[in-house]
């Protein structure tokens, strides 16, 4: 390989290395960010930002429930033997209106009686599954509990309850009483966060299986996930933990964080792609760009390269002065000329010519006007030859032209011609006081010649050009 593409070849590949190794690494670094980012700041403060609005909503309805619970009226009423239920009814509505709750509701110990906002519902009994939630409550330890349910006579919707226990003065149970809400906000929180942040949010009890999710959401069981499976143990704790889980070849990463109130487990998930999507496209973006840059400097470096090896070509066979070609130029188009001939026979001269005194042009008018002379010369000399001949500059003040297709007889003429395009030329006449001439020696291609031969022959007609007073064609 030639060693300028052998460079060009190396700086492409260091450049080439340079920009994809500088993407990936920021691409990486980006990556890692962003993961860094989801588990240590927003799926925390997702979690802390639900838990809030969670506690805010528990606390109007606990406040409430604990009211009813120590209001006089209520234990009197239950005291007295339960007579007018028109008037608990009453009570009830009136509070659910007041609050804005979905249900208020009264049991009694006593006679076992469920009475509603709408009046006496049923006769709970210990049999009932619908009644489970009371003997359960009314065995726990606490005064009160917040218990999410589903309720047949709500239209089967997730109703949250809070329940409160009645106490008399002296600490006897006398039931019951509390208010249900429709946790309607809870969906729409969660569907807030999953279409802001693409976080899915769920609850699940104490047994991992989903309590409270989007109302679009199927899953059931944290047994449902296969990869999740093996970290239940880390998420059904009290403790908050992030836990990061691979399934069906998609990264997850989650936050839990255990709600005492609820006795329910908060779960703030994000699966990474969701957020490393936007990181690989301005990796790709940046592979791109740096890559149509490096195309571009790679372009630019061989242009430049090929432009330089142009002048330099044009250095090494053209003549800076006069433009014409220079001695080692020519050889070779002689060459080649001299190989044609050897086939074609076509009769091919060559007029070789030096100027007159051009000594003294040089010494009485500077060597500045000489080179004008010169560059005149080369200007005539263009004009009178024809596309398919060959000027050059032999060396100093001497050129040498070889015409194609031209007997000697012609070329003698030709020869004239410039001599007379010298002689009379305006340019050179306003330059030079009497002018400028030349003095030139024509021979014609002969079989068997070679370059030295013919130069040889023509070199003999100049010198006999000279030597017969100048400015006259010798033909040799
Ligand atoms: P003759 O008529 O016998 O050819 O005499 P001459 O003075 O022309 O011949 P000679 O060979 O003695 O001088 C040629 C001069 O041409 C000498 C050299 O300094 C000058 N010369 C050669 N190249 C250049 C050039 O590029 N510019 C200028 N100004 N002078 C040049
Ligand atoms: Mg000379
Ligand atoms: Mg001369």
């Amino acid at each position: 390989m030639n060693i300028k593409y052998k460079v060009v070849f190396t700086v492409t590949f260091l450049l080439i290395s340079f920009s994809i190794g500088s993407s990936i690494l920021n691409y990486m670094k980006a990556l890692e960010e962003t993961q860094t980012q989801l588990k240590e700041r927003s799926l925390p403060l997702s979690i802390d930002n639900i838990y809030t609005e969670v506690q805010k909503n528990l606390i109007e309805p606990t406040l409430v429930s604990s009211m009813m619970a120590n209001d006089t009226f209520l234990k009197d009423w239950l005291l007295l033997e339960e007579t007018d239920v028109d008037k608990i009814t009453k009570y009830l509505e009136t509070i659910k209106n007041k609050y804005n709750m979905f249900t208020t509701f009264l049991v009694s110990e006593k006679t076992g009686n469920y009475y509603t906002y709408t009046g006496l519902l049923e006769k709970i009994e210990k049999e009932n599954s619908n009644n489970s939630w009371y003997y359960k409550f009314k065995a726990i330890q606490e005064p009160y509990e917040i218990n999410l349910d589903f309720n047949k006579f709500m239209g089967d919707s997730l109703i949250m309850f809070v329940n409160y226990k009645i106490f008399d003065e002296k600490y006897h149970y006398l039931g019951a009483t509390g208010i249900g809400i429709k946790i309607s906000y809870i969906n729409d929180m969660l569907k807030h966060f999953r279409v802001k942040y693409k976080f899915k949010v769920y609850f699940v009890d104490k047994n991992g299986n989903v309590v409270l999710s989007e109302n679009n959401n199927t899953l059931k069981s944290l047994n449902d996930i296969e990869g999740l499976k093996a970290y239940k143990d880390d998420i059904l704790v009290e403790n908050s933990n992030v836990i990061e889980y691979m399934e069906k070849n998609r990264h997850y990463v989650l936050n839990t964080k255990y709600i005492k109130e609820l006795n329910l487990h908060l779960i703030v998930e994000a699966k990474v792609e969701n957020f490393t999507a936007e990181v690989e496209k301005t990796f790709y973006l940046n592979l791109i760009i740096s890559l149509g840059v490096t195309s571009l400097i790679i372009f630019i470096i061989l242009v430049t390269i090929k432009e330089y090896n142009r002048k330099l070509e044009r250095l090494a066979a053209f003549d800076s002065l006069t433009k014409l070609p220079n001695r080692r130029n020519f050889n070779q188009y002689f060459e080649k000329a001299l190989r044609l001939f050897a086939r074609d026979n076509t009769p091919r001269s060559v007029v070789f010519f030096d100027i007159d005194n051009f000594k003294l042009i040089n010494d009485n008018y500077g060597h500045l006007v000489g080179d004008r002379v010169l560059k005149r010369i080369a200007t005539i000399l263009n004009m009178q030859i024809r596309s398919s001949d060959m000027v050059s500059r032999w060396g100093g003040e001497e050129f040498l032209v070889l015409l194609n297709d031209s007997q000697l007889e012609d070329s003698v003429e030709i020869a004239q011609k410039i001599r007379i395009s010298f002689e009379n030329d305006i340019e050179l006449n306003d330059l030079i006081k009497g002018g400028v001439t030349a003095s030139f020696g024509v021979t014609t291609f002969k079989e068997g010649d070679t370059i030295e031969k013919i130069v040889a022959r023509a070199d003999k007609a100049l010198y006999e050009a000279k030597r017969s007073g100048k400015n006259i064609v010798i033909q040799g």
